[in-house]
């Protein structure tokens, strides 16, 4: 499905959080590693409750995340420090996170401040021990240019992560502190995006230029986008934990469908003159069900959904209507979701039940009726919120903050935050970044080009050497003289295949790599010997390369002790290599290499080998 963009007026706007791979955390010392619970791992329990911030009142999101009392529980590791239990002011701001931040500013083509304060913005989910993110304006007015025309940047911001939602239960939440307070840069764009597609290319071109630091984390969760869209008609949705950058322009073009149906919707309801009754007690129509979930339940509430017969029914995404979306008010509010009569009857309700409903509630054939089962409580507050969704249908597309799933579809999770949750953080004095100092790194897209062009690396190998995870030994290991290629192969499809065969690579260090490749470029170890010496390392992370490659059995091979060996299978092949002279190269260069069994270099081997036959022949 495709749209008219342009005519409907889309407007899109991306914010994107990305985790930076500092030493340490944004207002502690401690270390920005995750971690695994284990038996030793602490906790304590806090209940948090909402105050009003010094600025304003308590915004629609907060309170209603706030509704319902919780407990929260915080895993503390031997690194969590007392910055992180909220039990200490915050130290600094961390240095290393402001320069990388700086950096990306450069890129961004951003104005920094010349002051930039530490703000507290109200956080009312437990996922902050002291009730507040700390969040710092670096830089503003940015832009970065895409296909479509440039998207500007409105602001970038140096935030502290929250702590990782770990387990959730009806009465609370457990949360870990590992990651609390790992620095994290919010980039926000300017509404300038026209086209799902152009969203996509913005986005990959920001994550280009985040990697470009060499300082961003990687792997699951490290980056995370939202997604803002409206059409002119509709309204502004933020749209949350996009899986990944390809998704991006079918979450915009599925946004588009949805607000476009639903105005459709809000076109018929109104021509229908429709509107909500309230709520209504219809438990007794049940008595008898057959229906599993109602018989479960104690208490049934419908509403009379007047001149919506047919609507609610009505796709619009796929798989998903319009009484999903009421649906998902009530799942809310820990009901399990609603049944409708434009469904009805199914799930073990009957037609004269249907009818019965329909009479208890006065709904006659242009009407729709809308039920809730579930524990009294629940189902009150419940079809109130169905009902408060339906009332929005006349009217549009309502404002929300949405969940992507990952069909490029999305889900209600709560009205939009409001803006009036900052206000300063006495703790952290304000500091002057001096973006003078700060040379923007070379663009991924750039470096690419370069290791093409200079070092020689095919554009797949430079691709894959550029935007991998060991980019910065690879540029160490030739400014050490080591041959790129070497270099590239070996970080790139050496461990590769190492990893395949269940070599644990993850235990490398940089230091082995590199002193690796070193001891190849000083001639101690053939490029044959790479991949045994590596695992020999992985294996034993203590060893130094010397010692791995005295445990792979690959020490000690001089080009001397080559030639002898050389000379050995070019002597027992003597009656081969006097009627066929260079002939019997290849099939003699299959013995050396086997009888030397990866203790030396190819080059070398061949070299001698063609020497020793010349001598011969
Ligand atoms: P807030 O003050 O709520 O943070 P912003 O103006 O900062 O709102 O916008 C938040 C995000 O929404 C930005 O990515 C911005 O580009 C985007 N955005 C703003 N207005 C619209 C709109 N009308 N339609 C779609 N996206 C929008
Ligand atoms: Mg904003």
């Amino acid at each position: 499905m495709s749209h008219d963009y342009e005519a409907l007026g889309l407007v899109a706007g991306l914010e994107i959080h990305q985790q930076l791979d500092t030493e340490t955390k944004l207002f502690c010392n401690c270390p920005t590693e995750r971690r695994e619970p284990s038996a030793s791992t602490r906790s304590f329990t806090r209940y948090l409750h909402p105050t009003k911030s010094e600025l304003g009142e308590l915004d629609d999101a907060a309170l209603e995340e706030s509704r319902v009392d919780r407990e929260f529980r915080y895993l503390a590791f031997d690194t969590t420090c007392l910055v992180e239990e909220d039990d200490e002011p915050p130290r600094r701001l961390d240095g290393e996170a402001l320069e990388t931040a700086l950096e990306i500013a450069a890129l961004l083509d951003c104005t920094v401040v010349d002051r930039a304060h530490v703000m507290r913005k109200i956080v009312v989910d437990g996922s902050n021990t002291s009730g507040f993110q700390r969040s710092t304006l670096v830089a503003t007015d940015g832009k970065i240019e895409t296909e479509d025309g440039s998207v500007g940047i409105a602001d970038m911001l140096l935030e502290e992560e929250s702590a990782a939602r770990i387990e959730e239960r009806d009465d609370g939440v457990t949360y870990g502190l590992d990651r609390l307070g790992i620095p994290l840069v919010e980039i926000g764009t300017e509404p300038d995006i026209r086209t799902p597609r152009q969203a996509r290319e913005a986005a990959e071109r920001i994550g280009m230029m985040l990697r470009s630091t060499g300082r961003v984390k990687r792997g699951l969760g490290t980056i995370r986008q939202d997604v803002n869209v409206s059409i002119e008609e509709g309204a502004r949705v933020e749209m949350k934990g996009v899986q990944s950058l390809e998704d991006i322009d079918d979450l915009v073009e599925g946004e588009v469908a949805r607000q476009v149906e639903l105005l459709d919707i809000a076109a018929e309801l109104r021509a229908n003159d429709a509107s909500v009754a309230d709520p209504i007690d219809v438990t007794a129509v049940f008595e008898e069900t057959d229906s599993g979930v109602i018989a479960g339940a104690d208490a049934v509430r419908a509403i009379r959904l007047e001149g919506f017969d047919g609507l609610v029914g009505r796709e619009i995404q796929p798989d998903r209507r319009l009484g999903t979306e009421l649906s998902d008010h009530a799942t809310r509010h820990g009901a399990g979701g609603i049944f409708h009569t434009d469904e009805l009857p199914a799930y073990g309700v009957t037609a004269s039940e249907v009818e019965s409903l329909r009479a208890a509630v006065d709904a006659d054939g242009s009407d729709a009726v809308a039920l809730v089962a579930a524990e009294a409580a629940v189902a009150e507050t419940a079809i109130e919120a169905v009902a408060d969704r339906a009332e929005a249908a006349t009217e549009g597309v309502p404002e929300e903050t949405r969940g992507a799933n990952e069909d490029g579809t999305s889900r209600y999770l709560r009205p939009l935050p409001g803006a009036a949750r900052m206000y300063p953080e006495t703790d952290v004095p304000p500091v002057a970044p001096d973006p003078s100092e700060i040379d923007p790194p070379e663009l991924l897209t750039e470096r690419v080009e370069r290791y093409r062009s200079e070092l020689g690396l095919d554009s797949g190998l430079a691709e894959q050497v550029a935007y991998g995870r060991h980019m910065t030994i690879f540029e160490r290991a030739v400014e050490r003289g080591v041959d790129p290629t070497t270099a590239a192969g070996t970080l790139e499809s050496t461990l590769t295949e190492l990893r395949r065969d269940d070599v644990p690579v993850g235990e490398l260090t940089g230091s082995a790599l590199l002193n690796t490749l070193e001891a190849v470029e000083r001639g101690d170890l053939a490029k044959e010997g790479i991949a045994p010496v590596l695992s020999e390392l992985a294996a034993d992370p203590g060893l130094s390369v010397p010692e791995a490659i005295e445990s792979a059995g690959l020490a000690g091979v001089d080009r001397e002790a080559v030639r002898e060996t050389v000379r050995e299978v070019v002597e027992r092949n003597g009656e081969q290599v006097e009627s066929e002279g260079m002939g019997a190269f290849s099939a003699l260069m299959g013995e050396c290499m086997g009888a030397l069994r990866g203790k030396a270099d190819g080059e070398v081997v061949s070299e001698l080998l063609r020497e020793e036959i010349g001598e011969r022949s």
